[in-house]
């Protein structure tokens, strides 16, 4: 095993350069054939770097398949001597990182429900150190930026040099569109603090169906995404797990080919001008708005001082749905949704409060 090992790192760090980067595969490996059907599958469409297979899955209640656990190890291993392709496993614990490196498995993530736990995270980490072993590591699944940050910083402490994000949505309570809602502004987040860091969208465990996978991984190409890892599987709907949202080999090459993908950025001069003109514009904007904002906010100040004068409440409410009712309406007419309207009015009617309280309570 050490010697294929070996043998197989000048390549995977090779592919692990490669953008976009695909992985995929089964959410999990259930038998030698199944494995050995999609490797083979994916191999042949050209378009796949890495093999991802769960063989230890973090189901949510007890009774649910569990994976087939250290023996798809060989099933793995075999697939990647007949077809080439890397390997990756997901691990959540000292004995799965000592068992794929005893395998020499190529590439191993740490899955959304580890990365919520430091005290997982750190055990995978210590089992780790030592090895450059390539890792990538799902965002927690609540929206806690500061969880996936820490996953990240334990690696590097451990010494992990080749650290890879995958952005595979957060949970939320009720029934939405998504399984997993993406909450694109925590990723964007993630690739602001870590410019350099492979990001990778996993659009499987966001969607939780088929129907969405195109929409959503074109979303993470136009923000900058540096590639995807999509679950396939030979027999989706018979899948032992996520059988809902994983798609045939066939289904990812037409998915890939429908997708336009996009340059971070382009060294030709006349777009780099155009580009530096309307960013001046919108500097512009930005800073009328601030000083627009920073007006209305004085006016509010002085609105405070009347309320506290005449000991009237901060909050009025049917003042305060006139305003939002209006500006929705103004909104859509102007082409800026209700959701965004929505929002921005929130935030400055709760900034407009938080005057108000201060200069009521000084
Ligand atoms: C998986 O990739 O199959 C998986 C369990 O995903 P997540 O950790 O994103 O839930
Ligand atoms: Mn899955």
């Amino acid at each position: 095993m050490t010697t294929e090992t070996e043998s197989m790192k000048p390549s995977i760090l090779d592919k692990w350069k490669k953008r976009p980067l695909i992985i995929s595969g089964p959410c999990s490996a259930e038998t030698e054939e199944q494995v050995l059907k999609i490797s083979k599958d994916l191999a042949e469409t050209g378009k796949v770097d890495i093999m991802r297979a769960g063989i230890w899955k973090p189901r949510t209640k007890p009774g649910m398949f569990e994976g087939v656990g250290v023996k798809a190890l060989p099933w793995l291993i075999k697939a990647r001597q007949i077809t080439g392709l890397p390997v990756a496993v997901e691990v959540a614990t000292a004995r799965h990182v000592e068992n794929c490196l005893q395998f020499g498995v190529d590439v191993v993530w740490i899955g959304a429900r580890t990365t919520v736990n430091p005290f997982s995270v750190q055990e995978v980490c210590d089992a780790l150190k030592g090895t450059d072993i390539p890792v990538l590591i799902k965002n927690p699944i609540n929206p806690d930026l500061e969880l996936w940050c820490g996953g990240i910083e334990r690696l590097k402490k451990a010494g992990i040099k080749h650290i890879g994000m995958i952005h595979r949505g957060f949970s939320s309570y009720g029934h939405t569109e998504f399984r997993n809602a993406p909450m694109w502004q925590l990723p964007i987040e993630m690739k602001r603090r870590y410019p350099d860091m492979l990001i990778l969208c996993d659009p499987s465990h966001i969607c939780g169906n088929r129907t969405g996978l195109h929409s959503v991984a074109q979303k993470s190409i136009d923000l900058g995404f540096g590639g995807l890892m999509i679950e396939s599987h030979p027999d989706p709907d018979n899948a032992w797990s996520d059988a809902r949202q994983q798609i045939t080999a066939d289904t990812l090459v037409s998915l890939l080919s429908s997708l336009v993908w996009r340059d971070e950025t382009s060294h030709e001069k006349e777009f780099l001008n155009a580009l530096a003109t309307l960013r001046e514009q919108i500097n512009q904007l930005d800073d009328e708005l601030m000083l627009l904002v920073s007006q209305r906010m004085r006016i509010a100040d002085k609105i405070g001082i009347y309320k506290k004068e005449n000991k009237i409440t901060i909050l009025q409410t049917q003042r305060w749905n006139e305003i939002l009712g209006k500006a929705i309406a103004r909104g859509e007419k102007l082409g800026l949704s209700k959701d965004f309207i929505t929002k921005y009015f929130d935030a400055i009617h709760m900034e407009s409060i938080n005057h108000q309280n201060k200069i009521m309570n000084e």
